[in-house]
């Protein structure tokens, strides 16, 4: 297949005609969202969502993100709107949250990944919106990686996974919150954190009240155990390389990595302290900044496979606010590999 490429910056660029038109028939098409870029796909059709799994090696139980651009597109795709939704929607609509409800019919068990439960999000990227917009049918769209890689922030990052698999790649630059939506059940009988993003559990319950965070935000997924959000159980956002966090002061980061390093051994740290390091390192982000920190993770992760490295040690991301995010990421990239200096 031949991947066109668009490079838009206005959203009223008339090329997104055309990627409205290449949805509406069924087609693939990568798109610029503020939390990562997204493969999307029309939400209502089976054939077209069918195509995402395929495209990023997707497990089928796996389910995906319905996209809208307009309140009255929500819906018709789930069976009621109560009242906790309808005030999320309002604090943080359009944005990077994620609200999970029952659905309706019109959803399928493809887009589901067979639960009974959508996930809806309206995003803010006055591009993705216009793509929505012009296709007049909500999206399904999944982070536009290969299943398991990091997720892309950039159209490049798009282009080195999906050339040649999708129709379109639409390019508007680097996403501003680059890490995916903070996902909320409201389904269960208490609103549940089950993975966090942009929009941090203080701001939840600031809204909600008290919510719960799902054992699997932090945690490995215990053996036997269902995972209330089936991406979290599996392996992701993993560079080849075998990652490691080291938890202490930048001293001991230091020393073990001194003590510890190999010829291809990279380090992963914060702004500024690359010179200090025995080893070559990325940066990402600055400490203490877990915005800054989610803007570049994915970037610094995909970095550490293009140079080549066979062993990362990385710096330990503070866990408050979007630091949360950050750590839920990085944890996981290191497959729970954690040493406390
Ligand atoms: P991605 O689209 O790559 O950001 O992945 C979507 C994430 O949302 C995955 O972790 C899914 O498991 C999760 N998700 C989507 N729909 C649901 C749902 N109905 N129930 C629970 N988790 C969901
Ligand atoms: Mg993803």
């Amino acid at each position: 297949m031949n991947t066109q490429f668009f490079s838009v910056s206005d959203p009223r660029d008339p090329a997104l005609r055309t990627v409205g038109e290449i949805l509406r028939r069924g087609g693939l098409a990568a798109i610029p969202t503020e939390t990562v870029y997204g493969l999307a796909a029309n939400a209502l059709d089976d054939c077209a969502v069918r195509g995402i799994f395929r495209a990023k090696g997707r497990p089928a139980d796996n389910p995906l993100i319905v996209h809208i651009s307009d309140y009255s597109q929500w819906a018709p795709l789930v069976r009621e709107i109560p009242a906790q939704a309808k005030q999320l929607a309002d604090a943080f609509w359009p944005g990077p949250l994620t609200v999970i409800l029952p659905k309706s019919d019109r959803v399928s068990s493809v887009v589901s990944g067979g639960l009974s439960t959508v996930a809806v999000r309206m995003p803010s990227h006055p591009v993705a919106r216009a793509i929505i917009d012009t296709a007049g049918v909500p999206l399904a769209a999944p982070s536009a990686n290969t299943s398991g890689k990091p997720s892309p922030t950039t159209a490049q990052h798009v282009k080195d996974d999906m050339d040649g698999k999708i129709d379109c790649i639409v390019d508007a630059g680097p996403c501003s919150v680059g890490v995916e939506s903070t996902v909320l059940s409201l389904a269960g009988n208490k609103p549940r954190l089950l993975r966090p993003g942009g929009i941090t559990p203080a701001m939840l319950e600031r809204v909600l009240g008290s919510i719960d965070i799902d054992d699997a935000v932090f945690h490995q997924l215990a053996a036997g155990k269902t995972a209330a959000s089936p991406g979290m159980k599996y392996k992701h956002y993993a560079p080849k390389a075998q990652v490691t966090i080291l938890k202490g002061s930048l001293q001991q980061f230091c020393e073990y990595v001194d003590a510890h390093k190999t010829p291809d051994t990279l380090a992963l740290c914060f702004a500024g302290e690359e010179a200090l390091l025995p080893v070559p390192a990325i940066a990402f982000g600055n400490e203490a900044d877990g915005k800054s920190q989610a803007a570049n993770i994915f970037a610094a992760l995909r970095d550490v496979d293009s140079r080549g490295a066979g062993q990362v040690f990385a710096r330990f991301p503070q866990m408050d606010g979007v630091g949360l995010a950050v750590f839920n990421r990085l944890v996981r990239a290191a497959a729970f590999h954690i040493v406390e200096l």
